[in-house]
C-alpha cells in the first residue's frame, strides 16, 4: 500500500527487540492501570456476550475480539493483551459471563511474527492470530472488533514527508535526521503527514470497531505546542543519532548527501492535535486522555541513567528500534560505529535529558465507538 516498513529487530539476539524493549515496557506498565480502569468504568462487555440467563439478542457473540495494532515481536504485547483479558474477564464474571477471547496481533508483514508466535505465553487463554499489513489500511472487517490497543507504535509515520529532500522546498532538511532544530517548514510537513496518517488510522478503526467498543492509545507526546520535540527525552536520543551521523560524514564513513535524503518518520503529537483529529473524524467519544511520566518508570527500572551501562542500554533500545530503518538508507556495515558513537555520548545524554521536559510526555487515550 505504499506505506514504508521498519519492524523491531526480531530473534532473540543482543540487540533484538524481545531483548531490548524494558524500556517500552516500564513506559507501559505506567499505562496498565490505566487500561484497568478505562474498561472497567467503561467497557461493555456483557452488552456485546449472550447472555446464559436471558434469550440472546442475534447479534449476540460469545467471544471478545481484541487487536493490539504495532505489536512488534513481544514481549510487550503479551503483557498488554492479558492485562486487557484478566479485566474484562473479571468484569465479565460479575455478570456470570465467561467470554472466550480472540488476539490479533498486528505488525507489517516484515516484522518477526515467528519470534511472537514461537514465545506465545503456553499458559495463554485466548485464540491467536496474525494480521499482518500497516494499521494506516483496513485490517479487518466492518464492526468485527471489540477491544483494540496500541502501544508505542503510533508515532511511526507511513513515510517520512517527500518535500524533506527537495531542496527547493521550504521543508528541505538537509543536515537533519528529523526535525529536532529544523525551520518552520520541516516541522509542518511532518505534522502535515501525521495528520494524513492518523485519518486514515481513526477511519479505518471506526469501520472495524462495534458501536460501544474500545480503543486505547499509547504514544509518546510531548505536553503541549510551546513545548519542541528536542526537550523531550526522544528528541535527545534522535538529536544525538543525528550527531553521530554527522561525526561519521566528518571521517568520510558516509557521505553528506546521505544524511541529507535521509529522515525519521516518526512524530510526537500534542494532545490538543488528538483532540482536533478525534473531533474531525466524529465517530468516537474521547472518555479519557492523560498525560503520563514514563521517564520515571524508565529510571527506577534502569537504576540511574547516570551510569555507562545505561548508557549502553539506551544504544542498544535504540538500535533494537532503529537499526532497520537505518541500515537500509545507510548500510548494515556502519551500525556498529554508529552506536559506538552514540552511546559516546551518553554524558551529554544524561545532561540534557535531566534538563528536559519528561512530565507529561506520554499520551494515555481512550476512545469508545459512538453508534
Ligand atoms: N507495542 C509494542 C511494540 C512497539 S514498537 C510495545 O509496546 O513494545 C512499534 C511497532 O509498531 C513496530 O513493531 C513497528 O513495525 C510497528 N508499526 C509501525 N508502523 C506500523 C504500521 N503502519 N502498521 C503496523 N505496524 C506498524
Amino acid at each position: 500500500m505504499g506505506n514504508e516498513s521498519y519492524p523491531m529487530k526480531g530473534g532473540d539476539g543482543t540487540f533484538s527487540y524481545t531483548k531490548n524493549s524494558s524500556f517500552q515496557k516500564a513506559a507501559s506498565s505506567v499505562a496498565q492501570g490505566l487500561i484497568c480502569s478505562a474498561i472497567t468504568d467503561k467497557f461493555d462487555a456483557q452488552k456485546f456476550l449472550m447472555s446464559t440467563t436471558s434469550t440472546a439478542p442475534a447479534s449476540a457473540t460469545s467471544t471478545i475480539c481484541i487487536a493490539d495494532l504495532g505489536c512488534s515481536v513481544g514481549p510487550n504485547t503479551f503483557t498488554a493483551m492479558q492485562n486487557v483479558i484478566d479485566t474484562i474477564e473479571a468484569k465479565s464474571k460479575i455478570h456470570s459471563q465467561s467470554p472466550q477471547f480472540q488476539v490479533f496481533f498486528n505488525d507489517h508483514t516484515g516484522n518477526d511474527f515467528n519470534t511472537l508466535f514461537t514465545s506465545l505465553p503456553s499458559n495463554r487463554a485466548y485464540f491467536s492470530a496474525a494480521v499482518p499489513g500497516s494499521f494506516y489500511g483496513r485490517l479487518f472487517p466492518d464492526a468485527s472488533l471489540h477491544f483494540i490497543h496500541s502501544s508505542y507504535a503510533l508515532q511511526w509515520l507511513s513515510k517520512a514527508p517527500e518535500e524533506l529532500v527537495n531542496m527547493d522546498s521550504e521543508a528541505w532538511n538537509g543536515g537533519r535526521i528529523h526535525y529536532t532544530g529544523a525551520p518552520q517548514g520541516v516541522v509542518d510537513a511532518y505534522c502535515r503527514q501525521f495528520f494524513k496518517d492518523m485519518e486514515l488510522f481513526l477511519d479505518g478503526r471506526a469501520r472495524e470497531l462495534v458501536v460501544g467498543g474500545m480503543m486505547v492509545l499509547i504514544m509518546p507526546c510531548v505536553p503541549d505546542e510551546t513545548v519542541t520535540h528536542s526537550q523531550v527525552p526522544a528528541g535527545i536520543m534522535f538529536d544525538l543519532l543525528g550527531a553521530s551521523l554527522l561525526d561519521m560524514v566528518k571521517t568520510g564513513v558516509i557521505s553528506q548527501g546521505q544524511v541529507d535524503s535521509f529522515n525519521l518518520p516518526i512524530y510526537g503529537v500534542a494532545p490538543k492535535e488528538m483532540e482536533a483529529l478525534v473531533e474531525k473524524n466524529g465517530r468516537f467519544s474521547i472518555e479519557k486522555m492523560e498525560l503520563t511520566n514514563p521517564a520515571s518508570a524508565v529510571k527506577s527500572t534502569e537504576d540511574s541513567l547516570n551510569t555507562s551501562v545505561s548508557g549502553n542500554a539506551i544504544a542498544r533500545h535504540l538500535r533494537a528500534g532503529m537499526e532497520g530503518i537505518l541500515s537500509n538508507h545507510f548500510g548494515v556495515d556502519i551500525m556498529d560505529e554508529l552506536f559506538d558513537r552514540f552511546s559516546q555520548k551518553t554524558m551529554e545524554f544524561s545532561e540534557r535529558f535531566n534538563a528536559c521536559h519528561k512530565q507529561g510526555t506520554q499520551l494515555f487515550l481512550t476512545l469508545v465507538k459512538r453508534k
